[in-house]
């Protein structure tokens, strides 16, 4: 069986302070949670105030990008041994938002993340189409790049896939439940072919305008293994309903 994650994504929002603030009143609200990993990714400069809070508990924390070298002259960037000496266990790679302004390449994230791989991090590794690719009919032959470039070498044992459709991010726009399954479905069907049974234990994440009253009908689907949630994450009681789906709260 798949454990459910649920991942936070504050992207450029919340200061240290703010960063405490939150995980005060979140983490009571979540800490009979058992069933699904709970990961919040806050910025590079929040990680300190989250790990603070967070020792001991059930809340992981992530990184919301990684530099694939270890140490050296790369002005600005984060290695994957900072990310776990600043207490993080997961790390986002490839997201849109990096392809779309900061010039991700599949090729980049490859490296990106066997290098967190190799430090000890788990993956959250992004893939999906823009609207035209969709609207093009492209979608599958995108996901299949993105897998086979993005994946190769990368081990099944500390991956997961999110799968974010670029028109459904921050846009309101969800993928209907049939959607995203369907393109789950595909991911999975690529990851048999490149790690054969294992494929199965790799959690697909759903991201893209996931909300607390759409999360219950993704997770129904069976290639649905918790989501990716920018926007609807950044307030407390939206995430912790999201990470309680199915509950009251
Ligand atoms: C994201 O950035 O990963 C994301 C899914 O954002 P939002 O939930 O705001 O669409």
């Amino acid at each position: 069986m798949r454990v459910p994650i649920m991942a936070a994504n504050w992207k450029m929002n919340k200061t240290s302070g703010e960063t405490r603030e939150f995980i005060k009143t979140f983490k009571p609200l979540v800490a009979d949670v058992r069933e699904t990993e709970i990961v919040i990714a806050p910025p590079f400069t929040s990680l300190q105030a989250a790990a603070d809070l967070l020792e001991g508990g059930n809340i992981r924390l992530a990184g919301q990008d990684v530099f694939y070298e270890v140490s050296g002259a790369y002005t600005g960037e984060v290695s994957p041994l900072m990310l776990k000496d600043a207490a993080c266990s997961y790390v986002i790679v490839g997201h849109s938002e990096r392809r779309q302004y900061f010039g991700e390449t599949d090729e980049t994230a490859n490296r990106k993340a066997k290098a967190a791989q190799d430090a000890g991090l788990t993956v959250i590794f992004c893939i999906g189409e823009t609207l035209e690719e969709r609207e093009a009919g492209n979608t599958f032959d995108v996901l299949k790049r993105q897998t086979t470039e993005g994946l190769r070498g990368v081990r099944a044992d500390g991956l997961v896939v999110a799968y974010e459709p670029v028109w459904a991010i921050g846009t309101g726009k969800t993928a209907s439940p049939e959607q995203a399954q369907e393109a789950h479905r595909f991911i999975r069907s690529e990851l048999v072919t490149m790690y054969g049974g294992a494929a199965d234990t790799i959690r697909i994440l759903y991201g893209g305008s996931v909300k607390p009253d759409n999360i219950s009908s993704l997770m129904s689907k069976e290639d649905v293994d918790g989501a990716l949630v920018g926007g609807a994450s950044l307030k407390v009681d939206s995430f912790a309903a999201i990470v309680k789906y199915g509950q009251e709260t």
